[in-house]
């Protein structure tokens, strides 16, 4: 062979490899086009926990979306039970029942150190150390509707009397908590933990899942519908069946508080759950309150807490939005108010 045959080969061969490694790249741009475009399944499941529905609507392309949903499932009842403080056994019953310090595990330590945190920021409209008030009320058992009765104002005092955040002191070097007294109920918080911690869960074991998490009608998204679309989330009429709005959500998490899912009603009178830390009553002033925020911990505190507030409801609509939060309230002679930025989540974009 001669010396410029063997140059046309190796040439020959070049361009080869050149065109190969080309065709090779089109044909990668074009799968990941098309995988990108491929319509993602949706697994959509349902449980019963902390009295209320559960549901899990998410898609990965990395693991089964049923092994996502079965994490968050087993994850809302892990919390469930560890933070029922009505439970025997439960760390806050031990919390509840004992007098002095009791040294508590991580978790339990910054979740009731956060939610005194919040009564604090609050002014005290969201206080989750009345819980000898909820169990007075009857509120305590999701599923005991029986032990619902007005109380009389000699025992509301009293049990106003050992309530207060200020009641609880925290020791982080020991990582003991004294609750001087005071009964916890994380109920107005539990919820929004449960549903970021799920998320967490989930975006840990694939960070490009979508979908959203709803208990209750509390919603953390977990991601644009197919990638890009909102989620488009009812809000209830809190005197009805349908829906007084329509919120478009791709992150984030929405809350609702409202008198009408537990309540009982006396003389024409409707007693509700959300309670008033003041005066130990019903909080009055609102039908339901719904909160958008970046995260369902604070959703849920500020629904609670924009409930209670809600005969200061100009305060709330400028204050709100402070910090973060959008807010909307239906109050108690029907008329609804939003904060300025809330108009954003109900038009598509
Ligand atoms: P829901 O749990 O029905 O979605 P909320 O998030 O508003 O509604 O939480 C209500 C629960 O929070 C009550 O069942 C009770 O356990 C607790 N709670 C009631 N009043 C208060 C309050 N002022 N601050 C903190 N927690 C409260
Ligand atoms: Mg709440």
């Amino acid at each position: 062979m001669r010396i410029s045959d063997r140059k046309d080969l190796l040439k020959l061969k070049r361009v080869f490899a050149v065109s190969a490694v080309s065709l090779l790249a089109v044909i990668g741009v074009i799968l990941v086009v098309y995988i990108r475009r491929t319509p993602v399944v949706y697994e959509d499941s349902e449980a019963f926990v902390m009295g209320t529905r559960l549901r899990v609507f998410l898609a990965s392309r990395k693991i089964s979306a049923d092994s996502l949903i079965e994490n968050v499932i087993k994850e809302f009842r892990r919390i469930d039970a560890k933070f029922d403080p009505y439970r025997e056994g439960s760390i806050i019953y031990k919390l509840n029942h004992s007098s002095g310090w009791v040294k508590v595990d991580k978790e339990t330590f910054s979740l009731v150190e956060t939610a005194v945190r919040y009564c604090y920021t609050t002014n005290g409209a969201f206080d989750p150390t009345i819980g000898r008030l909820i169990y007075l009320w009857g509120f305590a058992k999701f599923d005991e509707r029986k032990n619902f009765r007005v109380p009389s104002k000699e025992e509301i005092e009293k049990a106003l009397s050992r309530s207060g955040c200020k009641k609880v002191k925290f020791n982080e070097d020991e990582m003991m908590i004294d609750t001087g007294g005071v009964w916890i109920d994380l109920g107005g918080i539990a919820k929004g933990y449960a549903l970021e911690r799920s998320y967490a869960l989930v975006k840990n074991l694939d960070p490009d899942a979508t979908g959203f998490i709803d208990i209750g009608g509390e919603i953390r998204i977990v991601g644009p519908k197919y990638g890009r679309a909102p989620w488009v989330i009812g809000v209830r009429d809190p005197r009805g069946s349908g829906a007084i709005d329509y919120l478009y959500l791709t992150k984030g998490a929405v809350a609702t508080s409202g008198d009408y899912e537990r309540y009982f009603v006396v003389d024409g009178v409707r007693y509700h759950h959300i309670l008033n830390p003041k005066d130990g009553y019903p909080a009055r002033g609102a039908r339901s309150v719904t909160v958008i925020a970046d995260d369902a911990v604070t959703a849920d505190v500020y629904s609670t807490a924009g409930f209670v507030m809600a005969k200061d409801w100009r305060y709330v609509l400028v204050h709100f939005p402070e910090i973060g939060v959008q807010v909307m309230m239906v109050l108690d002679n029907g008329k609804i108010v939003k904060s300025d930025g809330f108009e954003y989540y109900e038009k598509q974009r």
